[in-house]
């Protein structure tokens, strides 16, 4: 066992994005200008989020996975714009959280109570979707 030593060393700018491997992510996260920006809309939340359109995708059917309702993108801002004040002030930056999707990454604009929200949601939709994968291999393996 080592001390920890490495934890302390690794420079913000290697930590970020480690862990994505998606081209399409990666730049849309490098240049997250206004037409970048997709909505997911869901339970009544509006959540600017950057990403290349597969992982986002992802990130909405797997959001869709943890409510009743249909969760839905928009690659536009919505009529109504963003509902919390908050969110619509939030930065627009890179140094915003990144989500893990897949072998991609999205970063959430939103306030730090929406992301929440949202990142909740998602963990749900992992799991709901891990559940029923493991139900259907069950079934399917079971002789
Ligand atoms: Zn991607
Ligand atoms: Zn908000």
């Amino acid at each position: 066992m080592d001390n920890g030593d490495s934890l302390q060393s690794v420079p913000d700018s290697l930590h970020r994005n480690q862990f994505i491997q998606c081209a399409a992510c990666e730049s849309a996260l490098q240049s997250p200008g206004r037409e970048s920006v997709s909505f997911l809309l869901l339970d009544q939340l509006t959540i600017p989020l950057v990403g290349c359109d597969n992982h986002l995708e992802e990130f909405c059917s797997l959001c869709g996975l943890a409510t009743e309702d249909r969760a839905q993108l928009l690659n536009h801002r919505p009529a109504g714009g963003v509902n919390c004040p908050s969110c619509r002030h939030a930065p627009h930056k890179p140094q915003q959280p990144v989500i893990p999707v897949g072998n991609g990454g999205l970063a959430v604009l939103a306030c730090s109570t929406h992301q929440s929200d949202i990142f909740s949601r998602f963990h749900t939709g992992l799991q709901v979707r891990q559940h029923l994968t493991s139900s259907l291999d069950a079934a399917s393996s079971d002789p």
